[in-house]
């Protein structure tokens, strides 16, 4: 029997737990703690909530979790609760799945202003994650900034222009939409530091954009290169440029939509300003240098803005004892393994790229090193040493079956058309399961 830790109920960790399934059959039991009392990481909290169908990826995790030899182990934080070390005394392999929860740092002068936002607050407050239930954005705002032109980028700019209409049939919580009901947007600007060829767009979610009911996205043919130049791109990034492309084409349909998405490229903001709360961005405009890197040019304009959201990527935070490569954000690994015993997955391995079906054979490959590291005959106590240690120290855990119960509630209080309405205040998880 090998006894497997997985900390983060996300992605990596229900693919790693599955993969482990299928290579060690009865032989293992995987235990996926989670700091949360509920599972499933960026499905449930990073997922944008108009995008059902990619959280359906779920039901597939359900049925990892349904056999007996993998086990939700919920509401206990590692680093706090446990250790990493100890539960390397009771586990063979210890799989740090932690995802990346935490933006990386906007460094510029003026980034503590009220107003300013990453987008892991901003994701997770209309999300419901109980970390940002409280942060209350500034909705009264005309005109955002958002930093970046990465997928969450377009989360980001899509949520905030939709009508309440246009979020039938999804799961943002209730305080976010009411809070949008309210929005006063009137211009969102996506500040791209390189041009249309660098965008981190994919092209469905992009396409999107040219279908919103009261916002028309607007580009400028001067950002453009050669048409012909589109040729070299490769077939995704050729398609996102496409849809770049037949934004200008559809601008004049659009003129009567009264949100404008407008995208600047070539643009670096190095300042924000404002008394008391963000009131303007000071932008550098930038060119390409030959690595196709940003470069300023030292021309600067302004951009009014009363809410700035940065984009700009996620870090994995450190947890004390495991080797940590500060400038990357993530775990020091060599393909996942930190040491013989100890491995990372996901965007705790990699850092925060690529998309949900990257995880899967992430899973497998950390299977197969614990397969080379790790002998069959155990004499590591496994969940029971875990749980007799948790019982010591008080902690309430939460159980799959708590979760079902959980899950059952929130879908029995969804206001009409909507598949659930989350708690996001952990005390008021652990009650709807009792
Ligand atoms: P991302 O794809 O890495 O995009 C980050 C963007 O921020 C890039 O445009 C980058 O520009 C820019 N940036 C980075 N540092 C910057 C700085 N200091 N100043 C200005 N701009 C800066 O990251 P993401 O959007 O957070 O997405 C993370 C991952 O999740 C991606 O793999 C994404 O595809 C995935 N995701 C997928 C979906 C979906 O499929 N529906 C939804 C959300 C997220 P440079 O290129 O110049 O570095």
């Amino acid at each position: 029997m090998r006894h497997i830790a997985i900390i983060g109920s996300g992605p990596a960790g229900y693919y790693s737990a599955e993969a482990a399934q299928k290579k060690f059959g009865e032989n293992v039991a995987v235990d996926i703690i989670d700091r949360l009392p509920v599972p499933f990481g960026l499905i449930r909290t990073g997922v944008a909530p108009d995008h059902q169908s990619i959280k359906a990826v779920s039901r597939r995790y359900e049925k990892t979790n349904s056999g007996d030899n993998v086990r939700f182990v919920g509401n206990v934080t590692v680093g706090v609760d446990v250790s990493v070390a100890e539960l390397q005394e009771f586990y063979d392999a210890v799989v740090l799945a932690t995802g990346a929860p935490d933006d990386r740092l906007l460094d510029i002068p003026g980034s503590d202003l009220a107003g300013v936002i990453g987008s892991a607050a901003f994701v997770g407050w209309y999300n419901g994650h109980p970390d940002f239930r409280d942060l209350d954005p500034p909705l009264d705002a005309r005109s955002v900034a958002i930093i970046g032109n990465g997928n969450v980028a377009l989360d980001v700019a899509r949520i905030l222009a939709k009508t309440e209409g246009e979020f039938a049939g999804s799961d943002i919580v209730g305080h976010a939409l009411d809070g949008l009901k309210q929005s006063a947007v009137e211009r969102i600007t996506f500040l791209g530091r390189r041009g249309p060829h660098q965008i981190a767009m994919t092209p469905k979610e992009l396409g999107e954009l040219g279908h919103l009911e009261r916002a028309r996205p607007v580009v400028e043919a001067e950002d453009f290169p050669d048409i012909g130049d589109d040729a070299m791109l490769e077939p995704g990034m050729r398609k996102s440029v496409n849809h770049l492309r037949s934004f200008q084409i559809a601008a004049a349909d659009a003129e009567h939509k009264p949100i404008e998405i407008a995208f600047d490229f070539f643009a670096m903001p190095i300042e924000i300003q404002g008394e008391g709360r963000v009131e303007k961005l000071i932008i550098e405009r930038t060119e390409l240098d030959k690595d196709l890197r940003s470069i300023g040019t030292g021309e600067l304009y302004e951009l009014d803005c009363q809410l700035v959201i940065s984009c700009i990527g996620y870090r994995t935070p450190p947890i004390e004892g495991v080797p940590y490569e500060h400038g990357r954000g993530r775990f020091a690994n060599s393909d996942g393994r930190i040491l013989p015993g100890l491995y990372c997955v996901g965007w705790a391995r990699r850092g925060p790229s690529g998309t949900i079906g990257t995880n899967k054979p992430d899973g497998a490959a950390v299977v197969e090193m614990i397969d080379e590291d790790i002998s069959e005959s155990s004499r590591k106590p496994g969940r029971a040493g875990l749980d007799s240690l948790l019982a010591s120290r008080g902690v309430e855990t939460v159980t799959f079956r708590d979760w079902k119960k959980i899950e059952e509630a929130e879908v029995a209080r969804a206001r009409e058309g909507s598949p659930r309405e989350k708690f996001t205040d952990i005390a008021d998880m652990i009650a709807a399961r009792d």
